[in-house]
């Protein structure tokens, strides 16, 4: 066992327990570090009073990369995840009143168009067209290829100017529909992985192309299963997952990664390391003492981080059966609160929420009889300078009272239990640049050969997998980050040999 080659993963974030999968698959001896006292990152599980809360992702949209890992360990998935299919995808409740339910099922989609914007119908066959065509390339071509090189980002030029990748999504969105609802239906989805939708590459347009080919599903017993299963896995390979381990410094000796320091002073030696940490803080800390060429403090203050999110769970002593398990309950304003959240980096009064309702489909993450939710809003991240331990309190007050208002009436006096995640749990537990929800911003000048490399461009023997790396957040993204280490690693050690 000793004699094989050693690989540390820090963080156990999707991208890192895909990584240590992968790697423990290919015959190293893999060690994840996790700060946290359970695995997961931002799919940390909390648990109160009864009630289950997946603390993050909700929505698995690629399930063939999850699928790919149980393979690689011969093994099938259904043998560890229960992996349900949910149609209608989501319901988005404007602030007018009126609703769009988005399934999977064209004429459904089709049907509620023509419901609420009928002339739009012709420009939302066009659209589905062209989210395929910019997905065949954007997605299934480039998100698994390493972007190290200048010549594979020059290689795919072509079709970024062919599918007009140079534009934004809300002003590509735009050219299909005129019926500002829709506008916002189609455009919404960069927010899902950090992204601004006046800002990001109209190359994300694919996520409603990925979203009706492989569909939306949900692992019965919540993430928090899909990350056990995850764990599992890995140490079916003979990995080790510890929790409550922070790394406090990568090691570095003869110009290569060797290992790391703990905070508990303990070090562990390594052929290969592997972080799954923010990127901003892998480089800002864990290499602070290294001397960097691209990814300088300075350049890190410079970068565009994501939006944060204000995130409140709650559980009520009653059920709402006609609240899907996914819905948006928009505000009434769109490319304004982008401006505030994204640009100008202030709190607004309004807001835009997604309301995640598990219960809808599984019982088991409520006491019986109840439901389980969680509401998230976008903010801005730690550079608004709004004081989180101040506002948190009115913020939920208020988010409470909208809902109350829209989705859930007589909200106030059913809840038994609650919780809340400001941009300072983003900073504070998950150690993230800036309390950032998602890492880096997907811009088109800090995507793939912009976006810190995932074969570290600063130390020999470091890969980087996770949302800061390319291809970028969403699980479907951090999956692909792992995918292309793993390559990585294995053309360097043939090459080696
Ligand atoms: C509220 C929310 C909802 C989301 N919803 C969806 C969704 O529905 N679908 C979807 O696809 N995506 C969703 N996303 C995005 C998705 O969850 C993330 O992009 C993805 O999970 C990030 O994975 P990661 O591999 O980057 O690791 P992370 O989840 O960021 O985990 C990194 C881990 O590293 C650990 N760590 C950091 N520093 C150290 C250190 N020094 N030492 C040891 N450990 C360290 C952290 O504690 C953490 O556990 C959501 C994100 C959030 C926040």
């Amino acid at each position: 066992m000793q004699t094989r080659p050693h690989a540390i993963v820090i963080g156990s974030g999707f991208g890192g327990l895909a990584a240590a999968v992968r790697l423990s698959a290919r015959g190293y001896r893999v060690t994840v570090l996790e700060k946290l006292d359970a695995p997961g990152g931002r799919a940390y599980v909390y648990r109160q009073d009864g009630f289950t809360f997946d603390a993050g992702p909700t929505i698995i949209t690629a399930p063939y990369l999850l699928e790919e890992l149980w393979t690689l360990c011969g093994r099938s998935m259904a043998q560890d995840i229960d992996l349900r299919r949910i149609d209608p995808f989501y319901e988005i409740r404007f602030d007018d009143g009126e609703t769009l339910c988005c399934s999977g099922d064209l004429n459904v989609m089709r049907a509620e168009i023509e419901r609420l914007a009928p002339g739009d119908l012709a420009g939302f066959e066009r659209y589905i067209r062209d989210s395929e065509a910019i997905f065949d390339v954007a997605f299934a071509e480039l998100a698994d290829q390493p972007f190290h090189q200048l010549s594979t980002l020059v290689k795919a030029a072509p079709d970024m100017i062919r599918l007009q990748g140079y534009r934004n999504v809300w002003n590509k969105v735009s050219d299909y529909f005129r019926d500002h609802r829709l506008r916002v239906a189609f455009s919404f989805h960069p927010l899902l992985i950090g992204g601004n939708p006046l800002t990001t590459t109209a190359y994300y347009c694919l996520i409603a192309h990925l979203e009706r080919l492989h569909g939306v599903h949900y692992a019965m017993g919540g993430m928090g299963a899909l990350v056990q299963g995850l764990v599992g896995l890995a140490q079916s390979q003979g990995a080790t997952v510890r929790c409550n381990a922070t790394v406090e410094q990568i090691l570095v000796t003869d110009g290569r990664a060797s290992g790391v320091r703990l905070s508990s002073g303990e070090r562990l030696d390594a052929d290969v390391v592997v972080s799954n940490a923010d990127v901003g803080w892998t480089y800002s800390r864990l290499l602070a003492s290294h001397p960097r060429k691209r990814w300088t403090d300075r350049k890190l203050a410079r970068t565009n981080w994501s939006m944060s999110l204000f995130v409140w769970y709650f559980g009520t002593r009653r059920r709402w059966e006609n609240v899907r398990h996914h819905t948006m309950v928009l505000g009434p304003r769109y490319e304004g609160l982008l401006d505030d959240i994204f640009r100008k980096k202030q709190l607004a009064a309004d807001f835009s929420l997604y309301l995640h309702r598990p219960t809808a489909t599984d019982p088991s993450m409520a006491p019986e009889g109840c439901d389980s939710f969680y509401v998230l809003a976008p903010v801005p991240h730690l550079e608004s300078g709004v004081d989180w331990t101040q506002q948190a309190e009115r913020f939920r007050q208020s988010v409470e009272k909208r809902l109350a208002d829209t989705v859930l009436p007589g909200l106030q006096d059913a809840i038994v239990t609650s919780h809340m995640v400001t941009p300072i749990d983003f900073q504070d537990r998950l150690l993230s640049y800036r309390g950032a929800a998602f890492s880096i911003e997907p811009q088109l000048f800090q995507s793939a050969w912009f976006r810190p490399h995932n074969r570290s461009e600063e130390l020999e023997g470091l890969y980087l997998v996770g949302a800061g790396t390319h291809p970028g957040a969403g699980i479907p993204g951090v999956l692909s980050s792992a995918r292309v280490i793993d390559q990585l690693i294995a053309d360097r050690a043939s090459s080696a040999a």
